[in-house]
């Protein structure tokens, strides 16, 4: 375990908080999983891809973590009160089951291309209704829910009179009248505006539905997460996570869950991620303010001038803090694309880099900056003071390279500390890929020597025709060639 100290930005006390897991060594952690009913957009990867950052971080602190990260197959409901499943069955022709599976590989998938940790338990909410009747029955127990038309309400106004509804959000029941995600036409149903549903009687043309001692139903949204939580971490456990626009109502009336049923408020710490934009404004499909994964990788988007793999997006998403919204921008991620290159080329000479002597000269600015970057991610996980202490070491490395600073004025200690530390915060924390992997590879290096020098041929002949073929189909393969003093060269970017 190392011996560090950790803060968090606690969305529910709204501080800045050491954090002191309940059980020392050991975390719990819940993130709110996608709702599976359509491809996952930017903005979710920006969320999974910052909570991954944050797990890892935990590990590479020593921790064992429980990361909990479901997969919401049902209840999420449109703003018509329509389920998204079921929208998206009917629009694909499929069984609700198929769209989830669909939807749930496409997302795996993603996360696989963000080279994000698949989490420890990914529970899905339709494998779970059990548990989600009996969170329903120890509510109404309690006194906090009631039935009305086959239909199960939270009781705002009786939860309000032991609990603080509104402690996660800040909001004021009073000023709560239509602002829930459920169905707008049961409002009648409902004994005061604010109140929730927790299961929902089924139309007969609804396609998920279940058994319950109220009716043939469906839970609601909020319950699943409040039932899985509990059921994988136990009623109180560390950390609890999602973006922040699922603060209200999601996690506030999950909080109102797990109090209403078990007496405890779930998580110890909540951290709300904050939204991805472009160009300035809120992503949105019906503007055409949008733009997939997919045509951000291959560049086929009004929006970018060319493609961007996928480790230089994520290195662009590392370059803001997970708190501040972040604006995607072709200028911004071109600039990405430059960093991410000089990091990963710097850290490449640095693996070849040796030093015999003993003199210590050089040791204290290596170790300032590297301590930094440690105290950085220590700080609320912030990756772009991290990533900035790094660049610094990436200048002091480029100037051992050509001379400009003497390599022998380091310890041969504080070089190994330099590759160690540098490799466990670019791979192992940030999750980040070498664009040059394919280096080392005989075949690949032996055929790449051999189109450099057609390449070379070509140029001297000044056969331009050719020599321009070469670069830019290697540039299609996002293999970029560089002309320097001491010859050619060519990275890959992953
Ligand atoms: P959903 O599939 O809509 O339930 O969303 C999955 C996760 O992505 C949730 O934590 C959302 O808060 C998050 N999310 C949705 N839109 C954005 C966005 N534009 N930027 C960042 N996170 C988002
Ligand atoms: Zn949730």
């Amino acid at each position: 375990m190392k011996n560090s100290k950790l803060y968090i930005e606690n969305s529910l006390s709204r501080k800045k908080e050491l954090f002191v897991p309940i059980t020392p060594g050991f975390v719990g952690m819940y993130v709110c999983g996608p709702t599976v009913y359509s491809d996952v957009h930017l903005g979710n990867c920006r969320t999974f891809v910052s909570f991954d950052i944050m797990y890892r971080y935990l590990l590479h602190l020593g921790y064992s973590v429980r990361y909990v990260r479901n997969i919401t197959d049902v209840g999420h409901l449109l703003d018509d009160g329509e389920d998204r499943m079921s929208k998206g069955a009917k629009a694909d022709n499929l069984e609700p089951m198929e769209v989830a599976q669909k939807y749930s590989n496409g997302f795996h998938d993603m996360m696989r291309i963000f080279n994000a940790l698949p989490p420890s338990i990914e529970p899905r909410a339709t494998g779970h209704i059990i548990e989600q009747i009996e969170m329903v029955e120890a509510i109404i127990a309690n006194g906090y829910g009631y039935e009305s038309n086959g239909s199960v309400y939270f009781d705002t106004i009786a939860y309000s009179k032991d609990h603080n509804y509104g402690e996660l959000s800040g909001r004021v029941i009073e000023e709560l009248l239509v602002e829930s995600r459920d169905n707008l036409k049961h409002q009648s149903e409902k004994k005061h505006p604010s109140d929730f549903a927790i299961w929902m009687k089924a139309d007969d043309n609804h396609l998920m539905k279940w058994n319950s001692p109220w009716s043939v139903g469906f839970p609601g949204w909020h319950l699943e997460c409040s039932a899985m939580s509990t059921k994988y971490l136990g009623k109180k456990f560390d950390f609890h996570g999602g973006g922040n626009d699922l603060k209200f109502p999601h996690h506030e009336n999950e909080i109102a869950q797990n109090m209403g049923s078990c007496g405890c408020t779930p998580a110890n710490y909540w951290v709300h991620t904050n939204m991805l934009l472009m160009n300035g404004r809120k992503m949105s499909k019906s503007d055409g303010n949008t733009i997939t994964p997919d045509q951000l990788f291959t560049g086929n988007s009004p929006h970018v001038t060319k493609g961007y793999t996928p480790m230089v997006v994520k290195f662009f998403m590392l370059q803001c803090h997970y708190n501040s919204t972040l604006d995607l921008t072709d200028a911004g991620l071109a600039a990405a694309e430059k960093g991410y290159t000089k990091l990963f080329e710097a850290y490449k000479v640095l693996q070849d880099m040796e030093t015999k002597s003993s003199a210590n000269t050089g040791d204290e600015a290596i170790n300032a900056l590297l301590d930094q970057a440690f105290e950085d991610m220590n700080d609320d996980f912030n990756t772009p003071r991290a990533l900035s202490r790094l660049f610094e070491l990436v200048t002091i490395i480029n100037k051992m390279k050509d001379g400009t600073e003497d390599i022998n004025a380091v310890s041969s200690e504080t070089l190994s500390r330099l590759k160690a530390d540098m490799k466990a915060l670019l791979f192992d924390v940030f999750g980040l890929q070498d664009p040059v992997s394919v280096h080392g590879d005989s075949t690949i290096d032996g055929l790449m020597d051999l189109v450099v020098d057609l390449r070379a041929n070509a140029r001297e002949q000044k056969d331009w025709t050719v020599s321009d073929k070469i670069r830019d189909q290697l540039s299609a393969l996002n293999i970029v060639i560089k002309d320097g003093k001491e010859g050619t060269s060519w990275t890959v970017n992953s």
